[in-house]
């Protein structure tokens, strides 16, 4: 996903330069040929054309880094997890707000009567 956003504002840029010269060019053409070129309007065009491919093509980068950032704070959550996972298997003695069961040697919180397992508290 970060990739397809990034490939999109490589090619906005590429394609906003481009259609902005164009534009400009269209734009800025004099209406009667022995006429002076419009430079003012030519230019005007073109720094519009080319602030707006800066712009579009900002959003689609900054959209990729937060996905890229979003991805990494799912795999750490995800890593984040099964050490958690492993540190309650290992951690065999219960706290003074967990009791453990005696049927499957799950620790489950105070406030819990009965373990997952259908045991109930000692
Ligand atoms: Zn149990």
């Amino acid at each position: 996903m970060k990739d397809i956003c990034r490939k999109i504002g490589i090619s906005l840029i590429v394609i906003g330069i481009i259609s902005s010269f164009i534009w400009a060019m269209v734009a800025g053409k004099p209406a009667i040929y022995d006429y002076e070129r419009r430079w003012i309007l030519t230019i005007t065009y073109l720094v519009v054309g080319l602030f707006s491919t800066l712009i579009l093509s900002t959003i689609f980068f900054v959209l990729s880094e937060i996905l890229e950032k979003l991805e990494n704070l799912e795999y750490l959550a995800i890593e984040n997890n099964k050490s958690i996972k492993t540190l309650s298997k290992t951690n065999a003695s219960p706290d003074l707000n967990e009791w453990k069961c005696k049927k499957c040697s799950k620790i489950n919180p105070k406030y819990t009567g009965t373990c997952s397992c259908g045991e109930s508290r000692p």
